[in-house]
C-alpha cells in the first residue's frame, strides 16, 4: 500500500507525533526530535521515549514509516572547520536521539558551499560528515534529501547524491528522500507520464531506487528548474494534480513513507484522502 502522511507537531513531547499523525490520517509521518531551531536540544526523557514507542505500536506505525528531519541549522558540508565541527556534533545527537527512539533513520539537507570551497570538496566533507556519524551509532540511516538549489545549497542534482552515497562507507546505512518540491524547482518534471518516467528513470539510473527510503510530497509555488524552495498544497501550485497522480500509482513507490511538507496543516487530512482517492 501506498503510505502517505505528513510532517507533524511534537508539541508536548515526541510522543505526541504518532496520535497527530493517527487524527490526520496518516499512514507514515516525519517528526523534528527537538526544537529544530535551536543547537543543541534537551535530552529525550526515558518516559517520553517510552511513550512515543507505545504510541507508535498503538497507532501501527513501523519504524520504515517514520521519517525524522535534522535541524535546518545544520550544514555538514560547511566550509570552515569550527562551524563544520558544530555541525557534526549536532548531527551526531540529532542520529542518537534517532537510536534513542529505536528509529530506522535521519533525514536531512545535504549542506551548502557558501561559495568558500568548491561543489565538490563540499560532497566530500558531507560523505565524511556522515561516515563519522554512521561509525558513532547503530540502526539509523542517513537519509540525504535532495534540494532546489538554492543560493549555494548542493544535492539539486541527482548526480550530487550519487558521489556522496558513493564516498559513504557502510552503503547499507544511507539512502534518499526525494522531496518533488525541491526535485521540480532542480528541473526534474513530473507533470505528465513521459517527463515522469524521465525523472524515475533518471533516479534509477544514477542513484538506484533501493535508495529511495522516503520522499516528500509537495506542490511547487515557482516553476521547473526555478531553483526556489516553496512549497505549495497538492494540486494549487505548478507542479499540479497530475504528477500526484503518477506518484500514487506508481508500484515502485508502494510501503515508500510519502510525506507531505505541504503549508497548509489544517488540510492535510483532505490532502490524504485526496491522494488516496487519486488510487486507482
Ligand atoms: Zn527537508
Ligand atoms: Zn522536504
Amino acid at each position: 500500500m501506498k503510505r502517505v502522511g505528513a510532517h507533524v507537531s511534537i508539541a508536548g513531547g515526541v510522543e505526541n507525533a504518532p496520535l497527530n499523525a493517527k487524527e490526520i490520517g496518516a499512514e507514515s509521518f516525519a517528526l523534528f526530535t527537538k526544537n529544530q531551531r535551536q543547537w543543541v536540544g534537551k535530552p529525550l526523557r526515558a518516559e517520553n521515549i517510552k511513550l512515543f514507542k507505545v504510541n507508535c505500536r498503538h497507532a501501527g506505525y513501523a519504524a520504515e514509516n517514520i521519517v525524522p528531519h535534522d535541524s535546518y541549522l545544520i550544514n555538514l558540508g560547511h566550509p570552515e572547520k569550527e562551524a563544520l565541527k558544530k555541525s557534526r556534533t549536532a548531527f551526531l545527537d540529532e542520529m542518537k536521539r534517532c537510536e534513542q527512539l529505536e528509529l530506522a533513520m535521519l533525514n536531512f539537507h545535504p549542506g551548502s558551499h557558501l561559495r568558500k570551497i568548491n561543489h565538490d570538496e563540499c560532497l566530500k566533507r558531507i560523505a565524511d560528515s556522515i561516515n563519522i556519524a554512521l561509525d558513532k551509532t547503530e540502526g539509523v540511516a542517513a537519509v540525504i534529501e535532495n534540494t532546489a538549489g538554492q543560493g549555494s545549497n548542493v544535492g539539486f542534482q541527482f548526480e550530487d547524491l550519487a558521489l556522496i552515497i558513493e564516498a559513504v562507507e557502510d552503503k547499507s546505512r544511507v539512502g534518499v528522500c526525494l522531496d518533488t518540491c525541491h526535485a521540480f524547482a532542480a528541473g526534474y518534471d513530473f507533470r505528465n507520464r513521459e517527463v515522469y518516467e524521465n525523472t524515475l528513470s533518471s533516479f534509477e539510473n544514477i542513484i538506484g531506487l533501493p535508495y529511495l527510503k522516503a520522499m516528500h510530497l509537495n506542490d511547487a509555488k515557482k516553476g521547473l528548474g526555478s531553483r526556489i524552495d516553496r512549497h505549495e498544497s497538492i494540486g494549487l501550485g505548478k507542479l499540479g494534480t497530475d504528477a500526484f497522480h503518477l506518484i500514487m500509482n506508481d508500484i515502485r513507490l508502494e510501503e515508500v513513507p510519502l510525506i507531505l511538507e505541504t503549508p497548509n496543516p489544517d488540510i492535510w487530512s483532505q490532502e490524504i484522502k485526496m491522494l488516496y482517492d487519486m488510487c486507482e
